[in-house]
C-alpha cells in the first residue's frame, strides 16, 4: 500500500539510509563497512571512477565511497530534507569544503561577525591571507548591514543562528533574499540548534554545515562534519573535493555513531530543550546574574524572530555572572553535575568561560565588541534530571556567596 505521506522527521531518524535488505543476514542496522576496496564484476563493467552509484549498491573504493558513510549522508540529507549530503572528518573540513566549493581567489565572502571562532580563524588566516578571498564580517542581526556589505564579487553569504556564545539571532529567509538578489549564494552552520529544530534550506539556503560531533552525534565520542544542499553544480563540486582533491571524508566508525546518534535526535532535542529553559529562567530569576542569553526567554532582544524561524530554542545559553572573573571561575570549579569543557551538544552538560578558553584567541578587543565578557559563562545543557542541575547550580551560586 503506497502511504499518502512521507514518513516523518522523527520516523526518518530512525531508519532513513539503513536498509535491512542490504546485507546477508538482514542487519537492521547498517553495519560498520572497513573494506578500503571492492571486488569488481569484471574487467569491462562500467564501474569508472565517475560511474560508481552506492545508490545502485556499488562500489570502487573507500574514499570515495563506503556503505557506512553512505547511509550516514542519506540520513542527514534526509533530516534536512536535502538533495545531497556528504560527511566529513569533521565540522571544521565540512565548512571549509564549503568554501572552497563556492568561492575562487578574487571572490568575496560576506560572514556574520559572531561565527564560530574557529571558522572566523579559516575565513581570515586561510581563505583571506593564503587564497585571496575576501571577507567582510558584519553584525547580521540586522539583515541591512549584510546587504550593505555585498559587493559585485560577493559570491556566498555565510551564517549561524543562534550564535556563540551570545546566542544572537539573524534572519534566515530576509538574508537568502539579499544573498539572492546579488547572484551570491546562502550558507547556514545549523550545528547549534541541528535539523529537529531549524531546516534552513526551507528558510532559502542554498547549503548547510554542521559539527556532526554536537547534536546530530549527541554522545561526545565523534568528531565529524556532514554538508547537504539541493544544489546540483555545490553538490558536484562538493563530491570532487570529498573524494578526489582533498579525502577528508568521514571514516566509518564515525559514520556509525552518527547514524546511531541520529535514531535519537528528536527525544534528546527535546530533553535539552525543556531542560535549558527551567535553568534559563532559573537563571533570570537569580540575584547573582546580570543577563541571560536564551532564546527561549521573553527577555531575549530577538525572541519573536526565533520563534518565526525555529521550531524550538535549543540547549545551550550563556549569562553573566556578577563579580569579576575570580568569582565565575570559582563558580565553575565548584560544579559537580555541569563538566568544566569545551563543545555542545552532547547528553552530559558542559559549562565554560568564553573569554578564558574558546574565545580567548579572540582579543579583549574583539570579545568585547561581541559583548562576551569576562564573566560570560556559557552552558551546553544536557539530558540529567532537572532537579540535579538546578541543584548543582544552587551549590556554585553558594560558594561564591561565601
Ligand atoms: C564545533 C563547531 C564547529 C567545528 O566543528 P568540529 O567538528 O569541531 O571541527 C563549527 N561550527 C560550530 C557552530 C561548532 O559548534
Amino acid at each position: 500500500m503506497e502511504r499518502e505521506t512521507e514518513p516523518r522527521f522523527e520516523t526518518r531518524s530512525v531508519s532513513t539510509g539503513e536498509d535491512p535488505a542490504e546485507t546477508s543476514a538482514g542487519d537492521v542496522t547498517v553495519p560498520i563497512h572497513l573494506a578500503s576496496t571492492y571486488t569488481l564484476p569484471g574487467i569491462d563493467s562500467d564501474l569508472s571512477l565517475e560511474d560508481v552509484d552506492p545508490d545502485r549498491g556499488e562500489y570502487l573504493y573507500g574514499r570515495l565511497s563506503n556503505p557506512t558513510r553512505h547511509a550516514a549522508e542519506k540520513r542527514i540529507a534526509s533530516l534536512e530534507r536535502a538533495d545531497h549530503g556528504f560527511c566529513f572528518a569533521s565540522g571544521s573540513a565540512a565548512i571549509a569544503t564549503t568554501f572552497l566549493a563556492t568561492v575562487e581567489p578574487g571572490d568575496h565572502v560576506v560572514a556574520f561577525d559572531d561565527l564560530y571562532a574557529g571558522t572566523t580563524r579559516m575565513l581570515t588566516d586561510f581563505f583571506e591571507k593564503q587564497l585571496n578571498v575576501r571577507v567582510t564580517s558584519v553584525d547580521a542581526t540586522d539583515p541591512g548591514n549584510v546587504e550593505a556589505a555585498i559587493q559585485p564579487e560577493t559570491k556566498l553569504v555565510w551564517m549561524e543562528s543562534p550564535t556563540n556564545p551570545s546566542m544572537r539571532i539573524c534572519d534566515l529567509s530576509t538574508i537568502a533574499n539579499v544573498a539572492h538578489e546579488n547572484d551570491a549564494l546562502l550558507g547556514v552552520d545549523n550545528t547549534f540548534l541541528s535539523p529537529y529544530f531549524q531546516q534552513p534550506l526551507s528558510l532559502g539556503a542554498d547549503v548547510v554545515a554542521h559539527s556532526t560531533t554536537k547534536y546530530l552525534n549527541g554522545h561526545s565520542d565523534s568528531i565529524g562534519g556532514a554538508v547537504v544542499t539541493d544544489h546540483d553544480t555545490v553538490a558536484e563540486e562538493m563530491k570532487f573535493l570529498q573524494q578526489i582533491a582533498l579525502g577528508n571524508q568521514m571514516p566509518p566508525f564515525d559514520a556509525y555513531l552518527l547514524l546511531r546518534g541520529t535514531k535519537t535526535l528528536s527525544a534528546r532535542m527535546r530533553d535539552h530543550e525543556a531542560n535549558a529553559l527551567v535553568i534559563a529562567e532559573y537563571l533570570e530569576d537569580h540575584d547573582a546574574v546580570d543577563t541571560v542569553h536564551y532564546p527561549g526567554l521573553e527577555s531575549h532582544p530577538q525572541h519573536d524572530l526565533s520563534e518565526r524561524q525555529q521550531s524550538g530554542y535549543g540547549g545551550i545559553l550563556s549569562f553573566d555572572i556578577q563579580g569579576d572573573q575570580s568569582d565565575a571561575i570559582e563558580f565553575l570549579e565548584s560544579l559537580s553535575e555541569f563538566s568544566l569543557a569545551v563543545s555542545v551538544g552532547g547528553v552530559e552538560s558542559l559549562i565554560q568561560l568564553p573569554a578564558a578558553m574558546t574565545h580567548e584567541p579572540l582579543g579583549a578587543e574583539t570579545r568585547s565588541a561581541l559583548g562576551i565578557t569576562d564573566t560570560l559563562i556559557r552552558m551546553s545543557v544536557g539530558i540529567e534530571h532537572i532537579d540535579d542541575l538546578v541543584a548543582d547550580l544552587d551549590d556554585g551560586f553558594a560558594s561564591i556567596a561565601q
